[in-house]
């Protein structure tokens, strides 16, 4: 009756099989043979849902049906389906075309998706390599470049202990004038550094920065050493949870059609076992997965970690496993300028359509405050609540204790709703904000005062030389990284260590050396 076995698909691919079948016999010996066979039910399933829309004449002939119209698409991109961009119709949008032909002009705005391209995962891809955007500002590779690079090298020296594969960590770059940095990234532990130098991408904007990218993943562009890579795209992407990072990591990993686990902290590699259907194509089966970048990452305000694992589909792949990282979270190595690697200029034409906005002139804004530099820095966090005012009060009090002291806040008050009266007002906004994303600060003495310690905020004062915390619950986080733990009410607690600091019974440097009191 027919020739299709059943055996030889997966569900998926068999849905999609079913759907070139208009005659009922054949639908019939198709089930029939899959009960004999493996006699999943989700395949039999599939059949009757097919013998149903025959029978009643849906889905045959002129079927509008999504899955059948993205089956024909698919055939009809061919090479395409090979990870270029394809331009594809949506169902809909085909249905509508003849009303839209005589519809009023588009005005580009009550569509404003009609233009979405689509890139299509690549099956059977061949990815290699962890690759690290390492941005830079005026002239410098940001440390949080210099992070990733040390926690990549670390991954894939692992990797290659692990599975006796050596694949490279490579530095991905763009600027004026960046041979230079890329250079560096090589000191960093990159194996490769790929660069783009261009006067009009001193600054980050992200319609360039997202295509260049994009290009260099893909493997074109790279003139003057293409023998370096034979891969379609990189196995895993590393890029910085900055302002532009996480701009650019959205951006680049939709663009090469992959997801994103953004804000990380923590990486590692190994294999994972599923079970879910969607990702091993049967219900009830096990696929183990290699080589799987574990992406932790903080959620609930930084409380819980999340584990974040981008897993092919079958018949879709989804490459580079992207991450975003958190600053801070990572110690670069030390550099090494001796260390041997590759530098790769790529090439490629920047239309100037991307550059439409020039500036022209700027101007540093006013640095507000500057928590950098001081000797002691107290810091508030929400403990305050009961009476923010008089919290605020405290604080400022300890900071005039000291000779060269700041007042710092958590972004738990920045983002609150606490009210201040006018004279404490202008110290809870997001200026004074230590952490991940306010200041990072390293003073000799951290005062923190209901302050809980989650990892967004620890990334801000860690490298502190003595912490203070006090806290009324003994096991709030920030224990764990504290020098001293004081267990108690900062209403109550925060007068006398600064009645102590103005007498003179506690020194600055006392505290500092470990010699200023007992742990509780
Ligand atoms: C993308 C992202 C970026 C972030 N960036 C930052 C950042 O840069 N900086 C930052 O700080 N946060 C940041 N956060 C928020 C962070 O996750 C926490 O929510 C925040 O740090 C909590 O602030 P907190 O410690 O003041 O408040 P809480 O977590 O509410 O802690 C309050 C603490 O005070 C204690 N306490 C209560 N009453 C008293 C009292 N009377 N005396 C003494 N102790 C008391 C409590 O036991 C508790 O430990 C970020 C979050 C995200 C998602």
């Amino acid at each position: 009756m027919t020739d299709l076995d059943p055996d030889e698909y997966t569900v998926e691919e068999l849905s999609d099989e079913l759907e070139t079948i208009d005659d009922e016999d054949v639908l019939q010996s198709v089930l029939e043979a899959e009960q004999a066979g493996q006699d999943r039910q989700t395949a039999r399933e599939a059949v009757h849902k097919r013998l149903e829309a025959v029978e009643s004449g849906d889905g045959v002939e002129g079927d509008t049906e999504t899955e059948g119209e993205y089956e024909e698409t698919k055939e009809s991109v061919g090479e395409e389906a090979e990870g270029e961009e394809v331009d594809e119709v949506e169902p809909d949008e085909q249905a509508d075309e003849s009303a839209e032909d005589q519809a009023e002009p588009d005005d580009g705005l009550s569509h404003p998706t009609r233009d979405k391209k689509h890139v299509r995962g690549l099956e059977d891809g061949h990815y290699e390599d962890m690759w690290v955007f390492c941005e830079t500002q005026q002239g410098e590779l940001l440390e949080v470049s210099k992070e990733m690079l040390g926690k990549a090298r670390e991954l894939m020296d692992q990797f290659a202990e692990d599975y006796e594969d050596e694949e490279r960590v490579v530095a991905f770059l763009m600027g004026d004038d960046c041979e230079g940095l890329a250079e560096e990234c090589i000191a960093y532990g990159a194996d490769v550094a790929v660069y783009h130098d261009d006067d009009r991408l001193e600054r980050f904007l992200h319609k360039p920065y997202t295509e260049i990218s994009a290009h260099m993943a893909r493997g074109e562009g790279s003139t003057e050493s293409t023998d370096w890579r034979d891969y379609d795209k990189p196995r895993y992407v590393l890029f910085p949870a900055t302002n532009n990072g996480r701009d650019l990591s959205a951006k680049v990993q939709a663009e090469l059609d992959s997801g994103l686990a953004s804000d990380c902290s923590d990486l590692f590699i190994e294999e994972n076992e599923v079970s879910n259907p969607v990702k091993t194509g049967e219900p009830g089966v096990k696929k183990t997965f290699q080589k799987v970048l574990h992406m932790k990452r903080p959620d609930f305000s930084g409380f819980e970690y999340s584990t974040i694992l981008c897993l092919d589909n079958p018949g879709r792949e989804f490459h580079p496993q992207g991450a975003s990282v958190i600053p801070g979270s990572f110690e670069p190595m030390e550099p090494d300028h001796d260390r041997d690697g590759l530098v790769v200029e790529h090439e490629m034409e920047l239309p100037e359509e991307w550059f439409r906005v020039e500036i022209t002139e700027y101007d540093q804004l006013e640095a507000g405050v500057d928590l950098t530099g001081h000797e002691v820095i107290v810091c508030l966090g929400r403990g305050i609540a009961d009476d923010p005012t008089k919290g605020m009060e405290l604080g400022l009090d300890l900071v005039e204790a000291f000779e060269n002291a700041e007042l710092g806040i958590t972004r738990g008050i920045v983002t609150s709703s606490y009210e201040f009266d006018g004279h404490v007002e202008e110290y809870s906004k997001e200026v004074r904000q230590i952490g991940e994303t306010g200041q990072v600060v390293a003073p000799d003495l951290y005062i923190a005062a209901g302050v809980s310690g989650a990892v967004q905020h620890k990334v801000g004062m860690d490298e502190s030389d003595t912490i203070v915390s006090v806290n009324t619950d003994p096991s709030a986080r920030i224990r764990d990284f504290s020098d001293y733990f004081v267990e108690g009410d900062l209403f109550e607690v925060l007068p006398e260590i600064t009645e102590a600091v103005e007498s003179g019974e506690i020194a600055l440097e006392a505290v500092a050396d470990g010699s200023g009191g007992d742990d509780e």
